[in-house]
């Protein structure tokens, strides 16, 4: 089905394809500080695609710690984190946030804690492309 996401504002709005009706989704709650501080719950689905539309880019902040390799998106102009990304080896990955999901009844998903504080950066690489999203497209200001 396509999911539709959405930042407070509307800003940030993403369409998600995803098998299954109703899908089953997972929702990991991160225990990551930055995740833990904006209560993020992420998922994603490697054989789903996301298709990101940004009205304003210059409304969007883009933060980033500790290793630096993913990037939260964060709308500045309402404060919500809808998605992050990872650039591996030149390809983009993302996970969304099951917090700014729309048309999502919360029976579907699967929620459960994620805990990744042992992984070193390549661990953590590897991960991302087995699990998150790797169809991802991002429009920013209708400009893709
Ligand atoms: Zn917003």
């Amino acid at each position: 089905m396509l999911i539709d996401g959405k930042c407070h504002c509307g800003n940030i709005a993403f369409e998600l394809e995803w098998e299954g009706e109703p899908p089953e989704i997972p929702a990991r709650a991160c225990s990551c500080s930055f995740c833990v501080k904006h209560g993020g719950v992420w998922t994603s689905n490697p054989k789903s695609r996301l298709t990101v539309a940004i009205g304003d880019g210059s409304l969007v902040s883009k933060y980033a710690f500790g290793s630096r390799t993913a990037t939260f998106l964060v709308c500045s102009r309402c404060g919500t984190v809808p998605l992050v990304t990872s650039e591996i080896a030149n390809h983009l990955y993302a996970v969304v946030n099951v917090n700014v999901l729309e048309n999502v009844d919360q029976s579907w998903l699967h929620r459960a804690a994620a805990n990744f504080e042992g992984e070193d950066v390549e661990a953590r690489l590897a991960r991302r492309k087995r699990n998150w999203i790797a169809d991802v497209r991002i429009i920013v200001d209708g400009v893709a």
